[in-house]
């Protein structure tokens, strides 16, 4: 397994939410976190190493590492500019519009019960990682010219490396 990035359709799946948590789902909870830290990220979704599921993680360093299948987030409605990278789009970097707080439900990977309000750095980490199981990148959600000078580099850079 590996990182998908764009424009790997995959990216742009509404995820399935998991009706049964059984070993396929253990072993693939195992996987992304594996490579969300050997890849130094903070948050990383199922689609992201190519299952198109409701399950994210993340670790922003206090709590450890969280796993939450079938995510549901309410959002409050103050809003701040976030400085976001995502392991599936390299070399971009863009301001993202978010919620300040956020309140996520789900299960863990035992099946208990999720409940976290969150702010600042991982309320929008949590955004980012929902937003990729609807389908949803911060490519899209950044200016129109970001995108596409960015799109513009990748053409270029894909070119040189012959892929
Ligand atoms: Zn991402």
């Amino acid at each position: 397994m590996h990182i998908h990035t764009y424009p790997d359709q995959i990216l742009k799946v509404k995820c399935e939410p998991i009706t049964v948590i059984n070993g396929d789902i253990q072993t693939i909870i195992g996987n992304m976190s594996k490579i969300m830290y050997e890849n130094n990220g903070i948050g990383l979704a199922a689609p992201q190493i190519g299952i198109p599921m409701r399950i994210i993680i993340f670790d922003v360093g206090k709590k450890g590492l969280t796993t939450v299948i079938n995510p549901i987030i309410t959002l409050n409605k103050e809003e701040f500019i976030s400085m976001e990278s995502c392991l599936s789009i390299p070399r971009f970097e863009a301001k993202i519009r978010r919620k300040q707080l956020v309140y996520l439900e789900g299960v863990d990977r035992y099946e208990k019960p999720i409940k976290i309000e969150a702010e600042g750095l991982l309320s929008a980490c949590i955004q980012h990682e929902v937003d990729h199981l609807q389908g949803v990148l911060i490519l899209d959600k950044a200016s129109r010219m970001k995108k596409e000078t960015y799109i513009r580099k990748l053409r270029k850079h894909n070119k040189r490396n012959r892929i």
